[in-house]
């Protein structure tokens, strides 16, 4: 097999006892593969962020909602954040309690509202009318708001979610206006969040978001909580050795600011973050097979099934996911050349690695896409109706479980 070409999955021995080649053979191409070892270490990282005692993580399953994965997350004592009644309820099935989820609402209507209350799951807001609404079917309820302290991070415009320009969050001018909504429903506010956006890897926005996040809680005098937001970021660019985001230095600026501030507000109250991507992006990666190679007036371009249909971030957000290649033959070559390696979509947008520089790649080879395991497999669709792949775990004792068989084509019609 060839060895050249593969550092970073082999340095974590992601395959465990197999390999992509037999992976595939078995499974079907494309794959999508996860590491239960890394996932479980990106977990306990996040729960030792900080010594403040009150301190839980929620994982934002939006990143990846595989029950096998969500069964991990709650093994790991995390709990979980929410966006739509389909993910309460993926996460009431993996064996969440109602109180370990909050529910992150977005523009919903009451029905949806009703359908956390029903189930007891604490509803967060983001609007005045959002707020009114939920008065209006739940009269004396717990409810928790989500404010834009006005900052915002993240590696794309189009996932920055806080700052003056986003959808998101309360305006905090606004807190006299919802202190009368409050009342009007004898409302008890539980709990203030924020998300100012995705993929910081200098956590010092991220602390600014949450000093602002407490001036606004300084208004409040019955919090339980202050939910800090997600958005931590993992490096995508390992080949180039990109450093992780320090955590231990976020870690411990991050306890002083909220250690000082309890201490002012008096009341040792519990603080949540929400992440998504740290927890599963480097656990996942998305196998692939090439199956043509062509130059068109001077590009060469590697024609795979890996098309945005199945990993949409490069396409969606210009995003760069690291590639390494895998062959069953040794072919001998110490070639290296500039390519495209596109997908099968009817789509010139449809190229998942542009303008890489990689050892020469021929047909057959099997493309390991890394750091997949986020925004991957649940942004996933059946466009030109292809189906979606299977999802295998690599287990702690480096055997392979089916964790989600790949579509038929049954499924297709499934609806009709
Ligand atoms: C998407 C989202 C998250 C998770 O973001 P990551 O960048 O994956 O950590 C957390 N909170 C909210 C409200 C979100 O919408």
């Amino acid at each position: 097999m060839l060895t050249t070409h593969n550092k970073v999955s082999n340095k974590n021995n992601f395959f465990g006892n197999t390999t992509p080649i037999d992976l595939i053979k078995e499974y079907g191409s494309p794959l999508y593969v996860y590491n239960e070892n890394i996932m479980r270490e990106r977990c306990r990282e996040l729960k030792n962020l900080l010594t403040y005692p009150n301190f839980s993580v929620n994982f934002s399953v939006k990143a990846n909602s595989n029950l096998s994965l969500l069964k991990i997350a709650l093994e790991e004592g995390l709990n979980a954040d929410a966006m739509s009644p389909g993910e309460i309820f993926v996460e009431l099935k993996a064996g969440f309690s109602s109180e370990q989820i909050l529910y992150i609402s977005n523009n919903v209507s009451k029905e949806e509202m009703q359908y956390a209350i029903d189930r007891d799951i604490l509803v967060s807001v983001d609007s005045l009318s959002q707020l009114e609404s939920y008065g209006q079917i739940n009269n004396g309820g717990k409810i928790c708001i989500r404010f834009n302290p006005g900052v915002g991070a993240g590696h794309h415009e189009k996932v920055i979610t806080g700052g003056k320009k986003t959808k998101f969050g309360v305006d905090p001018s606004l807190i006299p206006e919802i202190k009368d909504i409050l009342s009007k429903y004898n409302l008890n506010l539980v709990g203030i969040n924020q998300h100012i956006g995705s993929l910081f890897m200098e956590g010092d926005k991220y602390i600014e978001g949450v000093e602002s996040l407490l001036t606004i809680a300084e208004n409040f005098d019955d919090l339980e909580f202050v939910d800090m937001g997600g958005g931590f970021g993992i490096p995508y660019k390992k080949l180039e050795d990109e450093k992780r985001l320090d955590l231990e230095s976020l870690g411990k600026k991050l306890d002083k600011v909220l250690f000082d501030w309890t201490a002012r507000y008096g009341k040792q109250i519990t603080f949540k973050i929400e992440p998504g991507r740290y927890i599963v992006a480097e656990c996942g990666n998305l196998l692939g097979s090439v199956y043509s190679l062509k130059e068109n007036y001077g590009m060469k371009y590697v024609g795979t099934d890996l098309g945005f249909n199945v990993l949409k971030r490069p396409v969606m957000y210009n995003s760069h996911h690291d590639i390494e290649i895998f062959r069953e033959s040794n072919i001998p070559s110490n070639k290296t050349e500039t390519v495209n390696i596109v997908g099968n979509i009817c789509e010139s947008g449809d190229i998942i690695a542009k303008d890489r520089t990689l050892p020469e790649i021929f047909e057959g080879d099997i493309i390991n896409v890394l750091d997949a395991g986020a925004y991957g497999y649940c942004m996933a669709s059946n466009y030109n109706n292809r189906l979606r792949p299977a999802e295998v775990l690599v287990t702690s004792e480096g055997n392979v479980k089916l964790i989600r068989r790949r579509d038929t084509y049954e499924d297709l019609i499934r609806n009709f």
